[in-house]
Formats: structure tokens, C-alpha cells, sequence
């Protein structure tokens, strides 16, 4: 990475400048030209207090996930179709596998099928077949 000094970087307005050097706790990484701080320190600093403050960070995420449908009700919808279609899609899947697996139909070769193998497979792997 290039050296950018803080005042270089002061002076072109960037928000982070590179002295080549480590912190105080090695790492070798930009700092925040305001602050000084090491960009990696910042980093693992909001890593721990997410895993400190769980609940913040998940209500954090439903409110700003409740400003963008508020924002765009119709692409909420649409993402929500699109999800809610995966899903039966996946179920579907599974419920043909467990079928299959089983000799049994529907619920009652899905609940076989859980209790024989576990659960089901990875859904990823069973939307994309
Ligand atoms: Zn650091």
C-alpha cells in the first residue's frame, strides 16, 4: 500500500491516510485521518460490540429494514414474493425427497424423513437443483 501522510491526506480532504507503520496493537493498516485510529482496531472494536450488544444491533437492523419498505412499499412486496416463492419452491423439494425417501405423502413423510436423516439437506443446494 502507498504512504500517505496524515497531512497529505488532511489536505485532499481523504478520510484515511497509510503511514507504513503498525499500531499499537500491530496491525499494519490505514488510520482514520479525523481520529488517528487504526481502521483494523476500528474494526475488531465494532466487531466486539455487536457480539456485546446483540440486541441493539438486531433492532438496529429491523428499524432500518423498516425504513426502506416504508421508503419502497411495492419493492418490499416484490422481495417478499420473490423470498416467500423460494421457500415453497425449497419445501416443495423437500417434501418430493422425503416422499421419495420415505413411501410416505405430504407432512407425515417429511416428519419421517426428519426423524430418519436428521433433517434435510442443505437448501441452498436443493433450490439450485
Ligand atoms: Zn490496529
Amino acid at each position: 500500500m502507498k504512504i500517505i501522510l496524515r497531512s497529505e491526506a488532511k489536505a485532499h480532504g481523504l478520510k484515511r491516510y497509510f503511514s507504513g507503520k503498525p499500531c499499537k496493537h500491530g496491525h499494519v493498516a490505514e488510520r482514520f485521518t479525523l481520529s488517528y485510529q487504526c481502521v483494523e482496531c476500528n474494526r475488531e472494536f465494532g466487531q466486539a460490540w455487536d457480539k456485546a450488544n446483540l440486541d441493539k444491533v438486531r433492532e438496529r437492523s429491523r428499524e432500518s429494514a423498516r425504513r426502506l419498505r416504508e421508503a419502497n412499499p411495492e419493492d418490499a412486496k416484490e422481495r417478499n414474493r420473490v423470498a416467500y416463492e423460494k421457500r415453497m419452491a425449497v419445501l416443495r423439494e423437500q417434501t418430493l425427497e422425503a416422499e421419495r425417501a420415505t413411501g410416505l405423502r405430504g407432512m407425515k413423510a417429511r416428519k419421517a424423513y426428519i426423524e430418519s436423516f436428521g433433517d434435510f439437506p442443505d437448501r441452498r443446494r436443493l433450490s439450485s437443483r
